[in-house]
């Protein structure tokens, strides 16, 4: 056995009760680690979260979860955690409604058959790039992508044949496929096809993992919400005998000659242990918990190069008098007219519509829900005003329900409640830099899908980092599987059998 902490390796401290601190702390507890988490907020899940306003949930994370299917590998991840005990998945029939400003409408079916005729019905001047596109979702559907991140070699195997494909399709644009089409709509519509993220670094793959995901009955979304789902992995730790203090904000990782050894909280008390594992903001962790003394060149390189605006980085919520049963779940607006936001015109708008059976709104009411694009920058300068900052809001609340009226005649008279979150808001909450989720890396791509972007730190010995940072990946289940994994790493330098245990 190694030196260090496979000789004594009894107590571990995880820094985050998001879901990679939750599901390490399981593990651990599984394995007979002595374990202790420590979060600065007061309840569990970190971005994977829900609040409640006027009657209504606003549920601000898990739009499709990647195990939630009965035949999907990393099902049996969620079984171990108890992440779905007592509710059940919601499978939508479509992924999403695209529609146009004339009224067309372009139905993403999850069944893929049935997506077929739909995209043939719509254009069969297009039948041989609709065939390629639905062949090759069908294609990542055996493949069960999402599955990869357990690290198991017999997937890696099964993926051999298909990462000319992956490859391939990384590299194609959303918007250059599109352009294989000749129907006018269709060519308008598929870039908008995956939660409106469109523009020329969008590529098709995600996508067609997505319909791989379908086809395996896959990529559901658990009733009750994100919120509901990170508590029960929180009773799950709680069961297991973990020990979980909230309110914990921890600042400093104590370390003695290169080997961390302890936290220190922001009440000043010190608590030591034999691991220390960050399941908290990669950055707060690697520049501020430990100074920056403990990093590389592809480390700094990746956090230099952070992006201001995002994807789902400005969300609006309306709690509606109105039951919307009989609309899509998930519609992306091309809008005839653009509108601002933050400054800046948009062309769509992506909504997801949840309705009393969700969970998330009471019996004949719903809750719209609008994604998109947020600016750090622009909401903290705003926020140096807090006045300036909640007009601005209510600002943005008012555009977005201007834009509704026109789909959904009357609803302005209908909303009983309103939020807005921006990254700012998101920060505060999570400690997530800049109310971030991970970016694409500015160099390293393979190694960081090999080996993660600060796993673990160069020169610091018994600390890790489990979550979305630790790989530069997101995803509730990526961050669920790295703890997992990690505790696999440290049963096996201990020389004990890792043992899971359903719930
Ligand atoms: C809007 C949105 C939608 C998403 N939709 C999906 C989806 O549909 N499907 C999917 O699979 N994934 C989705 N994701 C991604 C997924 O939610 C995240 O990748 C995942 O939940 C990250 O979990 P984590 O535990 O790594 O990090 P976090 O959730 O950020 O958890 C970190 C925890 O650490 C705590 N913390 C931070 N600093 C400190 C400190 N100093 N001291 C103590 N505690 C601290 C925080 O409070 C937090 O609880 C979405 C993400 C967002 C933002």
């Amino acid at each position: 056995m190694e030196e260090g902490f496979t000789l004594k390796n009894k107590r571990i401290i995880i820094i985050g009760a998001g879901i990679a601190g939750l599901a390490t702390g399981c593990y651990a507890r599984m394995n007979g680690y002595e374990t202790i988490i420590y979060e600065m907020h007061d309840k569990p899940g970190g971005v994977c979260t829900s609040w409640k306003r006027k009657g209504y949930t606003f549920d601000y994370c898990i739009h499709n979860l990647a195990g939630s299917g009965k035949r999907a590998a990393l099902r049996k991840v969620w079984d171990e955690l108890g992440a779905l005990d007592g509710t059940d998945i919601i499978d939508h029939e479509m992924f999403v409604r695209v529609e146009g400003p004339k009224g067309e409408t372009l139905n993403l079916y999850t069944d893929l058959d049935r997506l077929e005729k739909h995209l043939l019905n719509i254009a069969p001047e297009d039948a041989v790039a609709i065939k390629k596109y639905i062949d090759a979702g069908r294609a990542l559907a055996k493949a069960d992508v999402f599955a990869m991140s357990l690290g198991e070699k017999k997937r890696w195997l099964g993926m051999l044949p298909r990462l000319p494909a992956v490859m391939k399709w990384s590299k194609v644009p959303m918007e250059s496929y599109a352009q294989r089409f000749t129907n006018p709509f269709l060519r308008q519509a598929f870039p908008h096809l995956q939660y409106d993220v469109t523009g020329p670094e969008m590529p098709l793959l995600p996508n067609l993992i997505f319909l791989g995901g379908f086809e395996i009955g896959d990529l559901g979304w658990p009733r009750g919400g994100s919120l509901e789902f990170s508590r029960r992995i929180a009773r799950r730790f709680d069961a297991l005998g973990g020990e979980m203090n909230y309110l914990s904000f921890v600042e400093k990782i104590i370390v003695n000659n290169g080997t961390a050894t302890g936290i220190r909280l922001a009440d000043g008390s010190e608590q030591y242990a034999d691991i220390v594992v960050s399941a908290a903001d990669g950055y707060f962790t690697i520049y501020n918990m430990l100074d920056g003394s403990y990093t590389n060149e592809l480390i700094d390189a990746y956090y230099d190069h952070f992006v201001e605006s995002q994807s789902f980085g400005l969300q609006v919520y309306l709690g509606l008098n109105r039951d919307l049963t009989n609309e899509p779940h998930a519609l992306t607006l091309i809008l005839d007219q653009a509108i601002t936001l933050e400054g800046r015109g948009r062309n769509s708008l992506y909504l997801e519509i949840f309705d009393s059976a969700t969970g998330m709104a009471p019996e004949g009411k719903s809750v719209i829900k609008v994604v998109t694009e947020g600016n750090y920058n622009y909401w903290r300068i705003l926020r140096k005003d807090m006045a300036k900052y909640m007009t601005t809001k209510d600002t943005i609340a008012e555009t977005v329900i201007n834009v509704l009226e026109k789909r959904f005649p009357g609803i302005r008279k209908q909303v009983e409640a309103v939020d807005v979150t921006t990254p700012v808001s998101v920060q505060r909450y999570t400690n997530n830099f800049h109310g971030l989720q991970p970016w694409p890396a500015p160099k390293g791509d393979f190694q960081i899908m090999q080996k993660g972007l600060s796993k673990t730190l160069p020169g610091l010995n018994n600390f890790f980092m489990v979550g979305q940072w630790a790989g530069a990946m997101i995803g509730v289940s990526t961050a669920a599987v790295t703890g997992r994994n990690l505790v696999k790493q440290i049963c096996k330098k201990d020389g004990k059998r890792f043992v899971i245990a359903n719930s």
